[in-house]
């Protein structure tokens, strides 16, 4: 059968929300506090799953009452636990500061994501040869995605890569990236185009120094407007779905989510670029179903919800 591996970053999410986001030395009143599981990693690992699609989770969080609740919650999703390991570290924090306006400070803590470490790494090498796909974004230790995507290379394996958030050192995972993701401020980051409206042209424009680096595909998430998927030879754009968005939260992982699932059906070492848009445009449909739903995790489609839906 067909697997996905995931370099699963997990987080437990703090959402305060108050009238106002406290200015430096100020105290504000908040009004509620909400308590959810997150992490990039672990939003796509379930994007996944949800989508009918056998994965095998690899991270890591603190051996403390959030990493049990957090293992429990995973196992209770159908997710097997057995290469999330637990470390002394604290497991991982995001802190979410939102306002009635609904602009918000984020503050994270990668507690044990930071410490996944070569002994982690061993206890999975031998997966790596039983998967067809792997998955990372930038929440774990890049050096580690490195080993992984190195010897998953040497093996055939296709990469995916979401450049988030974005941190410089990604350009070193560039020559064994084969998709690479990125939103469109992470592709402002990576090509280090001043801040502004980002274009389709833009994209095309620069899209050649990036591939020219490795990966076979860019694929460029533009929010409400859809997606762009370019290849050294090719290019494609395909629109975001008509829906009433009410909460854009995790539309990027479960684009990703959406992409994985079926590029695992291609059974080929590299897809061709039709088959790479097909996937794409079913990610847009699965995302379009997570934006008209509040949250991150819980608004991640099941396969039966995205059919259903787009019969
Ligand atoms: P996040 O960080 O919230 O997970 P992101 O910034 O990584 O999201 P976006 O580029 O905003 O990702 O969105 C990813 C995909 O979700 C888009 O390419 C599109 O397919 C879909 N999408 C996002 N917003 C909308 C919307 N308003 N209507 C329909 N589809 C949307």
């Amino acid at each position: 059968m067909s697997k996905v591996m995931v370099l699963t970053s997990l987080n437990v999410d703090y959402t305060i929300k108050t009238t106002k986001i406290p200015e430096i030395g100020e105290t504000v009143v908040a009004s509620d506090l909400i308590e959810n599981f997150g992490g990039k990693g672990a939003n796509q690992l379930l994007g996944i799953h949800r989508l009918g699609v056998d994965t095998i989770a690899f991270g890591k969080v603190g051996k403390d009452a959030l990493g049990e609740k957090y293992l429990h919650h995973l196992q209770g999703q159908g997710i097997n636990t057995t290469y999330i390991s637990q470390g002394p570290e604290k497991t991982g924090l995001a802190f979410i500061v939102v306002d009635e306006a609904g602009q918000n400070n984020i503050c994270i803590l990668p507690g044990a994501n930071g410490s996944i470490d070569q002994t982690d790494l061993d206890n999975i090498r031998d997966k790596i040869a039983d998967v067809d796909i792997i998955v990372s974004q930038l929440e774990v230790p890049i050096a580690i995605t490195n080993t992984i995507f190195s010897i998953a290379k040497k093996l055939n394996k296709i990469t995916v890569l979401n450049p988030a958030p974005f941190k410089a050192s990604y350009k070193m995972l560039l020559k064994n990236t084969d998709i690479l993701v990125p939103n469109e401020s992470e592709f402002i980051s990576m090509t280090n185009l001043p801040n502004k409206q980002l274009s389709q042209e833009d994209i095309l424009q620069l899209s050649p120094q990036i591939l020219n680096e490795g990966p076979s595909y860019l694929i460029v998430t533009m929010g409400g407007a859809g997606v762009l998927v370019t290849s050294p030879e090719d290019q494609r754009f395909i629109s975001a779905k008509k829906v009433a968005a009410i909460d854009t939260t995790a539309a990027g992982d479960s684009f990703i989510g959406g992409l994985v699932s079926q590029l695992v059906t291609t059974k080929e070492a590299m897809p061709t670029f039709e088959q790479v848009v097909h996937a794409a445009e079913f990610g847009n449909k699965v995302a379009a179903l997570t934006v008209q739903k509040n949250g991150a995790q819980d608004s991640l489609p099941t396969l039966k919800e995205v059919t259903n839906y787009w019969l």
